[in-house]
């Protein structure tokens, strides 16, 4: 392990280097970063390809060309945007990467993802440093905008002549941190629905008993979808169930209206959707339909986000891919859980193109502070992520 004048191992240091950019959203400017990160790329003497499917959105591929390059590659994934922050509840600077006497470093983005993105590099550091080669090809890219749901980044980049040219096999991408000492890894994603209802009904005073208002009509459509939620937070709570194992259901927005005395012609409510990979997407929204019917006249939805059902990847042994991850983990006496994640990640696109993909970061106890005030990740965890991904990487380069 090489270390700096400060006696910080230097993939710690590169780490602390990666937080200090300030990619985060919104408009998030990427011309710092990528500048790091072709820096990486020389110091390893990789070839390195910068893509973009929308200006001013870079994606960054770093490659280690394996020696049957004719198989296809191992792609390492990561996103470079992070979220915003609220930077009064912060302790510290949630730009400055600083670093405690427990070797806590403070940042955005230090678990979500910069630290999986240095990890894969510091991993393939140290194979071209133990002279190292693999058959096949390893593709490490560095995307943007995953946080705003990837439309201008990875869902395009999938569909690219580029991205097909990588001849990408399997990917991995981020997971979740682990508050106990076991690790979490993610192999499929529930389905996002973003659904508007509308109800228009008989307008009037709001003094008088009008029929078939959009309010009644409202009532019986909030009904509906809050007595499903009732059923799955019951599901969740008495069952060994997951978060990604059940449907979420959130009322997130309601509009409509203009004086309190005016009964309106129109209302409308907005659901946030995950349903559970288990669900018929079809019957589902029959079922909608079937409740917009009986709701009264006049009573419509419409989705601002609907995704298709995407088969989740194969954790069986039909998938060699996962055999060779689970065989590796095993031999490092690795506790793996395995979960639906609960949220959406640009694996979802990787997966839909039909290549198996997981979702893991390695990082155990250490509470789960994605998004959350005061994110951090120690260092000794960092690190003993290298040592973790080494193993794993090797023998996937070698499937
Ligand atoms: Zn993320």
């Amino acid at each position: 392990m090489s270390l700096n004048k400060d006696c910080e191992p230097e993939a710690v240091t590169n780490f602390r280097e990666y937080l200090r950019i300030p990619t985060v959203h919104p408009d998030v400017d990427y011309s710092k970063c990528v500048e790091f990160l072709l820096r990486q790329a020389q110091s390893l003497n990789l070839p390195s390809n910068i893509y973009y499917m929308a200006p001013g959105k870079p994606i960054v591929v770093i490659t280690w060309v394996g020696q049957k390059p004719e198989l296809t590659s191992i792609l390492l994934n990561s996103h470079m945007d992070v979220v915003p922050i609220y930077p009064e509840y912060w302790t510290f600077d949630p730009f400055s990467a600083h670093k405690d006497e427990k070797g806590n470093i403070y940042a955005r983005g230090a678990q979500d993802m910069k630290c999986v993105g240095i990890q894969y590099l510091e991993t393939i550091r140290r194979y071209l440093k133990n002279k190292l080669v693999f058959d096949r090809t390893i593709h490490i890219s560095f995307v943007p905008d995953e946080e705003t749901g990837g439309d201008l980044g990875m869902k395009i980049f999938v569909n690219s002549p580029e991205f097909a040219a990588l001849n990408v096999g399997f990917a991995l991408d981020e997971g979740l941190a682990s508050a106990d000492d076991s690790f979490s890894l993610y192999y499929g994603e529930r389905t996002l629905w973003h659904l508007v209802v509308k109800c228009t009904g008989s307008p009037g005073h709001g003094s008088l008993l009008h029929e078939s208002t959009a309010g009644e009509k409202l009532q019986y459509i909030i009904n509906k979808f809050m007595n499903w939620r009732e059923g799955e937070k019951f599901r969740l709570k008495n069952s060994n169930l997951k978060i990604g194992d059940v449907t979420s259901i959130n009322l997130t927005m309601l509009n409509g209206g203009c004086q309190i005395n005016v009964v309106p012609p129109e209302l409308s409510v907005s659901f946030d959707i995950r349903l559970s990979i288990e669900l018929n997407t079809e019957a589902i929204e029959k079922l909608i339909k079937k409740w917009c019917e009986e709701a009264g006249e006049g009573v419509t939805f419409e989705f601002k986000e609907k995704m298709a059902f995407i088969e989740p990847t194969k954790i069986n042994e039909e998938n060699p891919w996962w055999i060779t991850f689970k065989e590796e983990c095993d031999k490092m006496k690795l506790k793996i859980n395995k979960y639906i994640f609960p949220g959406a990640t640009d694996s979802r696109y990787i997966r839909q193109i039909g290549i198996p993909a997981l979702g893991f970061s390695p990082i155990n106890n250490t509470p789960i502070l994605l998004h959350d005030h005061n994110e951090f990740l120690n260092e000794k965890t960092f690190l003993d992520g290298i040592d973790i991904y080494y193993n794993i990487i090797k023998s996937l380069a070698s499937v």
